[in-house]
């Protein structure tokens, strides 16, 4: 497929209805190892994005559409959230440079640039129980589909799965990033709502994408 501004906006806006829906469950999780406020940081940072790149003309390329929504989300959001989702967004911004539209592969390029944006940006590694948990198995998964010949749908589809599994894999691990570390041990057996967020942000990517096709 053919992943251009109208198709990018969509994205944003599917994002953004997802994470309201699920805004009082993110709230509930981060009220358990942190302070409650996850869903509505989400919520804001995704309508603030959804708002700002609904706003460009038709005429806005990839990058123009990530890097207005970084700066929207770092914008409305002040909690830690912001400036990791806002570091994803200006990577998938650098990996479109010079790019009208992005191919399959250029889409995946993109994602796999987020994941790592977040992972530069915040310094966690594998297993500190956050959203890295979710986000870095999904872009693996994203990337050896899409290496192996499948289109973008299947790919972030894939990236779904590893996904949920990432998230749900973080009950069992000990907080050692971001404000839930102080909790130590007391942070085992709950979901890192980073995590279980990510799973609602790349779900709603896969179902944009599949509605886009169509
Ligand atoms: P805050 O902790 O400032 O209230 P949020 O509630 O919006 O911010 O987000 C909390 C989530 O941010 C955590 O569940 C975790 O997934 C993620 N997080 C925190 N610190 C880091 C980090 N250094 N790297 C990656 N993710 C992080
Ligand atoms: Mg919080």
């Amino acid at each position: 497929m053919t992943i251009d501004a109208t198709t990018l906006k969509s994205i944003f806006s599917d994002i953004a209805t997802a994470i309201a829906a699920d805004r009082d469950r993110l709230c509930a999780l981060d009220g358990v190892i942190g302070d409650a406020d996850h869903g509505i940081a989400m919520e804001l940072g995704f309508n603030a994005a959804r708002d700002a790149v609904s706003a460009l003309g038709a005429e806005a390329d990839p990058t123009t559409i990530f890097n207005t929504a970084a700066k929207a989300f770092l914008n409305a959001v002040g909690a830690s959230s912001g400036p990791l989702y806002a570091t994803a967004f200006m990577r998938a911004g650098a990996s479109a440079k010079g790019k009208s539209v992005l191919s399959d592969a250029e889409f995946v390029e993109a994602f796999r640039a987020m994941a790592q944006g977040i992972r530069d940006r915040g310094k966690a590694e594998p297993g500190e129980k956050t959203m890295i948990d979710a986000w870095v198995p999904a872009a693996d998964a994203a990337a050896s589909a899409s290496a192996q010949g499948a289109n973008a749908v299947a790919a972030v589809e894939a990236a779904a799965s590893a996904a949920a599994e990432g998230a749900e894999a973080t009950k069992a691990m000990v907080a050692a990033k971001g404000r839930s570390a102080r909790l130590g041990d007391r942070s085992i057996g709950h979901v890192d709502p980073g995590a279980a967020s990510a799973v609602t942000v790349i779900t709603a990517i896969a179902r944009s994408l599949t509605a886009a096709q169509t």
